[in-house]
Formats: structure tokens, C-alpha cells, sequence
């Protein structure tokens, strides 16, 4: 996946400027990746009432509690990314489209 480079104060809501885009949950230690739907971690933040749209992406990433199923460490990043199946195109597409 095709990391979105943004600032720390970054929030998981910030998914919306960025149409097509996944929640990337990265291994810190060995490049292990995994990609969630963000509407998804917003409503499962919302559940446990705790957080949602504003909840900056280093605390999503705190939250991961379960080891590396590539090296079984526990260090997680996360980060809004583009899958690899979305072209670059195919985003300025999706963009163009959620402005109109
Ligand atoms: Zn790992």
C-alpha cells in the first residue's frame, strides 16, 4: 500500500479527503501490513466509546493489542493509504467525483 504522508496530529476522519483510501495498520519492526476499512475503525471506536473521526491515528495505533503475526512483536503504526489495486488515476477519479 502507498502510505498518504501525513502530519502526527493526523485523525483517522481525515479518511474522507482521500476517497478509496484504507486504514493501513503497519508493523513498526517488520513492514507486516494490514488494511482496514476506516469507516469501520471509526464505527468500532464509536462502540467502545472510544473515539471516532477525531481520534488522532497514533492512538488507533496504540490501540492495536495483538502481536506482529510476521515477527510477534507489538509496535504498530497507522496510516491512511492507498490499496495497490487503486491507480493513481483511479484516485484523482474518486476525488473529482467527491467534490461534485
Ligand atoms: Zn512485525
Amino acid at each position: 500500500m502507498r502510505v498518504i504522508p501525513l502530519g502526527p496530529e493526523a485523525s483517522v476522519g481525515d479518511f474522507a479527503r482521500y476517497p478509496g483510501c484504507r486504514l493501513a495498520v503497519t508493523c513498526a519492526m517488520c513492514g507486516w501490513t494490514k488494511g482496514y476499512s476506516p469507516e469501520r475503525i471509526i464505527h468500532r471506536l464509536r462502540e467502545l466509546k472510544a473515539g471516532g473521526y477525531t481520534t488522532p491515528l497514533a492512538v488507533v495505533a496504540r490501540r492495536v493489542q495483538w502481536p506482529c503475526p510476521g515477527c510477534h512483536r507489538l509496535k504498530w503504526r497507522a496510516n491512511l493509504a492507498w490499496p495497490p489495486e487503486l491507480t493513481e488515476a483511479e484516485a484523482k477519479r474518486l476525488a473529482a467525483r467527491a467534490r461534485n
